[in-house]
């Protein structure tokens, strides 16, 4: 299997464009064609499934041996559907990682699979909006030969998500940039680009662009959607809360490969460009919004090159519908999600379940894609109650932290670089 960018030039092989990260030409590496998967033969052992769905996608690649490997070390990690008290609707909680975020499955199997045996040790830049930060820092703290900089936008994370980014030390280093999350991805973009910075760093990035990321996130719908297909015989119907779509664009990359999903439906934010996009087909550009749900606080989607990109045989958009929910709502629902799902939500979680409120009485499962627990600050004063908080995360709060403030410009950045 084979990669290239969105914007052209020659095929790479897998594990070239996962330690790249972003193509140089500045475009998103997709696969050259999406390969087909046979369900009656596909394990349904979590670790097993797992390696037997990226199985294809690292086909002839030098990663292709340790897969088993990397998926036993990197997406062992529970990621039950949970019914609901409603009777209609099911989540797919994806927050049992260790920083209580989906953000997890993909961090951790981009480490386990990135060498650091390299002539040169390796820069791993990554812009978060909140929670794609604490899960990199944690998969690749003390890692040898990889200095990771996360970047993120100053007072628009929760505490606890700040505190989750900033406790590492080793080999992390922490920046509060002076911007939105737009402004941390440009210059991470910005610095990929810049030819002085790339001669002096081996960049890579562990961003949700990084296919490293993105295709580990299809196991766990591998896994949710054949437990369905083997228990009822129905395909699963999915809404996703999206942001940078690297979760949506791998729950449709996976049913492109034939996995039992049917519809699949975006829940965003008051960040409408991706339902304004379904509706017109025109993007527009617009300045982010910050809002309750803010690891989805994305004007300009990256993923959406990916989503933009031809597949042949596969129309991945085709049946795609997408709804903004609004802070207003996002506050009713974390409100009246005990009383009517006897669930306790983040506010992501929360937008998902206001999407799957405008849709039909056949069961839906809605990804959850961050544990309450880190949103405390939000959901608690909703619920008039403490959340619980996991023991990972706990462990985590306990740690020291320390950032820096970052300029939002590319010298300010480049001078960081140490
Ligand atoms: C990152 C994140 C999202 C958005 O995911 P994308 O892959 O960027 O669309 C949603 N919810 C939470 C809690 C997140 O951390």
């Amino acid at each position: 299997m084979n990669f290239v960018s969105t914007r052209g030039g020659a095929p790479v092989a897998a594990s070239f464009a996962l330690q790249a990260g972003i193509a140089p030409d500045g475009g998103l590496y997709v696969p050259t064609s999406i390969p087909a998967l046979d369900l009656a033969s596909l394990p349904r052992e979590p670790v097993a499934l797992a390696a037997a769905v990226l199985a294809p996608w690292f086909a002839d690649d030098a990663l292709a041996p340790s897969l088993p490997a990397l998926c036993a070390a990197a997406l062992d990690l529970p990621a039950p559907v949970v019914p609901l008290a409603d009777g209609r609707t099911s989540l797919l909680e994806l927050f049992h990682g260790p920083t209580a975020a989906f953000k997890d499955f993909g961090a951790r199997f981009l480490a386990a699979a990135m060498p650091s045996d390299a002539d040169r040790p390796a820069t791993l830049l990554v812009a978060t909006s909140g929670d794609t930060g604490g899960a990199v820092a944690a998969a690749f703290w003390q890692k040898p030969r990889i200095n990771v900089y996360v970047l993120y936008p100053d007072g628009r994370v929760s505490p606890r998500q700040a505190h989750q980014l900033a406790c590492w030390g080793a080999n992390v280093q922490t920046f509060a940039v002076d911007g939105d999350f737009d402004a941390c991805q440009a210059l991470v973009k910005a610095a990929f680009t810049d030819p002085a910075l790339r001669a002096k760093h081996r960049f890579t990035s562990a961003n949700s662009i990084n296919i490293g990321r993105l295709l580990p996130q299809i196991t766990y719908y591998a896994r949710a959607s054949l437990a369905v297909f083997d228990a009822t015989g129905d395909k699963a119907r999915f809404v996703i809360p999206t942001g940078n779509l690297g979760n949506a664009v791998a729950c449709l990359f996976g049913r492109a490969m034939g996995l039992p999903i049917a519809e699949i439906v975006l829940a965003t934010n008051a960040n409408r460009t991706l339902p304004d996009w379904l509706a017109t087909g025109t993007v527009t550009d617009r300045a982010t919004i910050p809002t309750l749900a803010n690891a989805m606080d994305v004007s300009r989607p990256s993923n959406l090159e990916r989503l933009l990109h031809p597949f042949p045989g596969h129309d991945l958009i085709a049946d795609l519908q997408a709804f903004s929910i609004d802070d207003d709502t996002i506050t009713s629902t974390i409100r009246s999600s005990q009383a009517r799902y006897g669930a306790i939500v983040c506010p992501h979680t929360a937008a998902g379940l206001a999407a799957r409120e405008r849709l039909d009485d056949r069961p839906w499962i809605v990804a959850a894609t961050a544990h309450a627990a880190k949103f405390d600050t939000v959901v608690e004063p909703l619920i008039d109650q403490r959340v619980p908080v996991p023991p990972g995360l706990a462990e985590l709060l306990a740690r020291p932290a320390r950032v820096t403030k970052l300029a939002p410009t590319l010298s300010a950045l480049a001078a960081a670089l140490t």
